[in-house]
């Protein structure tokens, strides 16, 4: 025979910082309703919601470190996107101007890695916070694609690291890269 078994439902607690947001498992009611097999059969029993311990409200999870890693992962998506798109043409250029080319693409190279080294670790740090919100989502989104542009950077990498030693050995011995 089904019956009800109705606990108390505890009273929604005083809106603490940071403000909380109704419970999205129980929709603020506290409770949820779940049948519980038994000798007499299926029961419908009312229960303390497991989501928010039957407050009816959750604290939203700091999403501090979500946002910081969707910065970081944008940032250094357009930094590796920008140091892709350096060229460096070593026959018409003179060999200062080489040599400022492959000195900044080394260095957009390395900031756009470790940028994205950050972004990754506040995304893992945010996904092991259970947090799994748009934002997280998003961060990810572009994080991936930098890593992707950071691949396609390493290829040309040692190129750059080569005409850089080359022109670093040249540079006292001629005045111009062409002539
Ligand atoms: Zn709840």
């Amino acid at each position: 025979m089904p019956q009800q078994v109705p606990q108390p439902v505890a009273q929604p607690q005083p809106a603490p910082i940071p403000q909380p947001e109704i419970c999205p498992v129980c929709k603020g009611t506290g409770h949820v309703q779940q049948q519980v097999q038994t000798l007499f059969g299926m029961v419908m029993q009312i229960r303390d919601c497991p989501a928010c311990k039957g407050r009816g409200t959750v604290i939203k999870r700091g999403n501090g470190a979500a946002i910081t890693g969707l910065i970081v992962a944008i940032l250094s998506m357009i930094l590796l996107f920008v140091t892709k798109s350096t060229s460096i043409d070593e026959y018409t250029a003179s060999i200062s101007d080489v040599k400022d080319t492959c000195t900044s693409w080394m260095v957009m190279f390395w900031i756009g890695t470790v940028m994205l080294v950050v972004a990754w670790v506040l995304i893992i740090v945010s996904l092991a916070k259970k947090n799994h919100s748009p934002v997280v989502i998003t961060a990810i989104v572009f994080a991936s694609i930098a890593l992707i542009v950071l691949f396609i950077c390493m290829t040309d990498y040692s190129d750059v690291k080569d005409t850089l030693d080359m022109v670093d050995k040249y540079s006292g011995s001629y005045r111009g890269w062409n002539y």
